[in-house]
């Protein structure tokens, strides 16, 4: 597959952009690819600027759920647009977007936005360090939350991608107040928290980790984490900027049935523009100001144009058979992947829930960070490369999630398995 001009213009952005990218994991350097340059996008397919032609399993990192260019999406959005783009005051659709969260997700009573899922988290933190008075944080190893200073300790995604220790410019003093546990282990978290309970300020997780590829929560340490937030008076954040509308309406906490005290969105309430929002207990949230004085403010947010995109992706969400038809579809790519590895006589392990699914190297159960290391990256190299320059476009690193959208449709999937059935083979099983 030629990639003549994404090449040129990747020469030209190493020149004046770090690393060529806007987001360290566009980048590609971890499987020694250089990146395709997309024109444009269209359901689950994707155009680079020599014309190459993708199936899209990126989904721009999440938010596409219901594919590129929704129909419905578009119409809403270029509806907004001549009616301005910014006014830096509130809005109609700010109310309409809060309370199709609250609807959605009825723990949130009250919610912010913001622009991005690290302004979520950060926001959340600040929120729950201000209002417990407290200020240790717990985290679990490879989960990512954005790159907020006190969360960048052992994260996921390009954090994990490439290997970086301790992230250069995060103060010693405030790294030191993140403990960071394994994911699933509900005696690493008992152990901890008998020793620090009555100093943590929260606890924030994926309830599903996507960043370190996808891992499947247990359901007895999302209770344990529950329980031990109310009898240490640790605040429970659930960051759902991924699980958030991708598995139910309601997220991960709705599929599993636990209440968090605050949770963090984006990625697909966003609908594809830039934003991130955090809530939960109004008695939580009015320690926000201007109605409490804990401080967080943002020019642009709730910008009409993210809310009317965001609300038309909600809208579709809540009504339709979306999630149904996203089960279907998800178990037939991934079973079929399955088929093909072990046609191949290549090891793999797929973790999946709903239409967010992770495919590892390896032999062994993946249920935390440590075991999802285990994954061969040298394999997963030789399979992203001949995987792209067959069409199918994946996250260019071994931990993460791979999207399935409402516009996958069989023949993309049943392509896709053909591919990776050719791919496997060449890894030499
Ligand atoms: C993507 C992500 C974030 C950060 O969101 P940005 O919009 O990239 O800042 C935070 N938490 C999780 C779980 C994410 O996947």
């Amino acid at each position: 597959m030629e990639r003549t001009k994404s090449k040129a213009i990747f020469g030209r952005a190493l020149d004046v952009i770090p690393g060529g990218v806007n987001s360290p994991v566009r980048a590609g350097k971890a499987v020694g690819v250089d990146p395709p340059f997309i024109k444009s996008a269209k359901g689950c397919t994707l155009w680079d600027v020599d014309g190459n032609q993708y199936i899209d399993y990126v989904c721009s990192w999440g938010p596409m759920i219901l594919g590129h260019g929704h129909p419905e999406v578009l119409k809403t959005l270029s509806e907004a647009i001549p009616a301005g783009t910014s006014f830096g005051a509130p809005t109609e659709l700010e109310v309409e977007m809060a309370e199709s969260i609250r609807q959605l997700v009825p723990s949130i009573e009250m919610v912010r936005m913001v622009n991005s899922g690290t302004e979520a988290t950060m926001s959340a933190i600040r929120l729950a360090r201000g209002a417990t008075g407290r200020e240790k944080l717990v985290k679990f190893e490879g989960c990512y939350h954005g790159h907020v200073d006190s969360l960048l300790v052992s994260a996921g995604s390009g954090v994990a991608t490439f290997a970086i220790p301790g992230c250069p410019g995060v103060p010693r003093e405030l790294a030191g107040h993140t403990l960071s546990l394994p994911f699933n282990d509900a005696e690493a978290l008992r152990g901890a928290m008998e020793k620090y309970g009555q100093e943590v300020a929260a606890i924030i997780l994926e309830p599903i980790p996507g960043n370190m590829g996808v891992i499947v929560p247990r359901p007895e340490f999302l209770k344990e984490l529950r329980e031990i937030c109310n009898h240490t008076g640790a605040l429970l954040i659930f960051d759902e900027v991924i699980s958030g509308f991708r598995v139910r309406p309601g997220g991960a906490q709705e599929l599993y049935g636990i209440e968090p005290d605050l949770t963090c969105l984006g990625k697909i309430i966003g609908g594809g523009l830039p934003v991130g929002a955090y809530g939960g207990k109004r008695e939580i949230m009015e320690n926000m100001a201007p109605e409490g004085n804990i401080y967080q403010a943002g020019t642009l947010s709730g910008n009409p144009l993210a809310m009317a995109a965001g609300l038309a992706t909600l809208r579709i969400l809540r009504e339709g058979r979306v999630y149904e038809e996203l089960e279907r579809k998800s178990e037939r790519l991934f079973s079929g992947l399955a088929g093909a590895a072990e046609s191949a006589g290549v090891q793999v392990v797929i973790n999946r829930v709903g239409s967010m699914g992770t495919l590892f190297f390896t032999g062994h159960p993946v249920t935390d960070f440590e075991s999802a290391s285990a994954s061969n990256r040298e394999l997963f190299r030789g399979f992203y490369s001949s995987m792209l320059d067959s069409g199918i476009y994946l996250a260019p690193s071994p931990f993460e999630a791979w999207f399935v959208s409402a516009a996958h449709e069989e023949e993309h999937i049943q392509r896709t398995i053909e591919c990776a059935k050719k791919c496997f083979a060449s890894l030499g099983g």
